[in-house]
């Protein structure tokens, strides 16, 4: 009899990525918890087989994957077929006619992360993938440095995947990012400096504990997390990609990552190629990019910051001078907006589209609408814009620029001259706009 040879793959799936690389000097590593080049100090990139992806995947073979980032699994840096998955990923894509009406645009949509599961912003897509990978090389204790909706994800995350956790963010951070990170009983530091002063401490955390950072040690792979963002989109608007995106810049990664998305899908022809124009937003108290940007230089001068966008508040990011390249060579820009600017851009999406944003959207709205006012996007543009997260964890941004409700007696009456009251306001209000 003869007998049947089972085929020799023992391995559960096969990883698609083939290590780490430089992004400066090329050199090449192992996929281990490491991010800097010991050769050049550069940052380090995971690297695929793009061969194998353009033969093994399909438009199909996605679609019929889970309703989450790991429906693009191939495309991330883990080898496991059981993901830690949480419902991450497929946020909707918003056609947003009103906003687009207001500010004169034909096609925008908006990329609502701000409803990401499970802690309501476009971090749980890194660390869904951070946290998968840190499983994957043994860690037990995950950790991060964080402007709040980091620590939010990590501690969420860890909780479902049965993860110790140690989380740092600076002390001053907003009510609802600290008790979004304190309800899942990790370790919290709250530590007196500002985000800059926190990654430093937490890079030499990582260098005497063994923890793994979901944003230090682990960062090659957790910023591939940000790639889903192009992916979905693309797949979003019926694999086309569109012909400008605005996203928020705090490090930069997520901005670049976007970018690597869309070039990956046409790398291995999952879309067809076009140009796509990249523009980023930064709030003017922490704007280092920006001003790279505006003064044409290939370098950043770290600043500190000082605004009301505080998860966006990097005084110096890691991958600054990769956002300002892309945007100088996609013919895109970067701007920055004022806190009252910010608080404005909330509210008008609001008003809009009933999306309610934190402070990083507020800033990416109130980016849009100056790019749009300066000519800087044209109206017959297919214009993304990410909008990162949620304004129920930054409720202070906008004390004090809202009504108030009206209170009335339980009575039918009490009801009625308070609905007149309201109307006569209102027709103030129009007649103020007229005039
Ligand atoms: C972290 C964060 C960003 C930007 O992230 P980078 O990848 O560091 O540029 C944008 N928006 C929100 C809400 C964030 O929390």
């Amino acid at each position: 009899m003869t007998q049947t040879i089972a085929p020799t793959c023992s391995r559960t799936s096969a990883a698609t990525f083939t290590g780490l690389k430089c992004k400066e000097c090329g050199a090449e590593y192992e996929a281990k918890a490491m991010h800097v080049c010991e050769l050049c100090f550069g940052p380090l990139e995971v690297a695929y087989d793009y061969e194998v992806l353009r033969q093994t995947v399909t438009r199909e073979s996605i679609a019929n994957g889970p309703n989450s980032i790991w429906r693009y699994r191939q495309f991330l840096p883990v080898e496991t077929d059981h993901p830690i998955d949480v419902g991450t990923g497929m946020t909707p894509l918003l056609q947003a006619n009103r906003l687009a009406r207001r500010l004169g645009l034909k096609r925008l949509y908006i990329k609502n992360d701000a409803v990401n599961m499970p802690t309501l912003s476009f971090k749980d897509r890194v660390v869904s993938v951070a946290l998968t990978r840190a499983r994957e090389l043994g860690f037990t204790t995950v950790s991060c440095a964080s402007t709040g909706n980091l620590a939010n994800s990590t501690a969420a995350i860890a909780a479902h995947a049965g993860l110790d956790c140690c989380v740092f963010i600076p002390s001053d951070l907003e009510a609802g990012k600290v008790l979004g990170t304190l309800i899942y009983s990790p370790t919290v530091m709250a530590v007196h400096g500002n985000y800059d002063q926190v990654n430093r401490l937490c890079s030499e955390v990582a260098n005497t504990h063994g923890w793994g950072f979901v944003n230090i040690n682990l960062r090659p792979y957790y910023s591939e997390g940000s790639k889903t963002l192009g992916y979905e989109v693309v797949e979003q608007l019926g694999w086309e990609l569109p012909d400008h995106i605005v996203a928020p810049l705090a490090s930069g990664s997520l901005f670049t990552k976007i970018y690597k998305g869309f070039q990956e899908f046409v790398k291995v022809g999952l879309v067809d190629e076009k140009p796509v124009r990249f523009s980023g937003a930064q709030a003017e108290g922490c704007s280092p990019i920006a001003q790279a940007f505006r003064e044409g230089r290939d370098f950043i001068t770290p600043v500190k910051p000082d605004t009301i966008a505080k998860s966006i508040a990097i005084g110096n990011p890691a991958d600054g001078v990769y956002a300002v390249e892309i945007a100088q060579k996609t013919n895109g820009n970067i701007e920055s907006v004022t806190d009252q600017e910010i608080v404005d851009g909330i509210k008008l999406l609001a008003e809009t589209e009933g999306i309610f944003t934190e402070t990083a959207g507020g800033t990416t709205i109130a980016t849009l609408k100056k790019l749009v006012e300066a000519g800087k996007i044209n109206s017959d543009e297919t214009t993304v814009v990410y909008i990162t997260g949620n304004g129920l964890k930054t409720q202070e941004a906008v004390q004090g620029y809202v009504g108030e409700p009206l209170t009335i007696e339980p009575k039918l009456d009490s009801f009625e001259r308070a609905l007149e009251r309201a109307q006569t306001l209102d027709r103030l209000e129009w007649q103020q706009v007229l005039v």
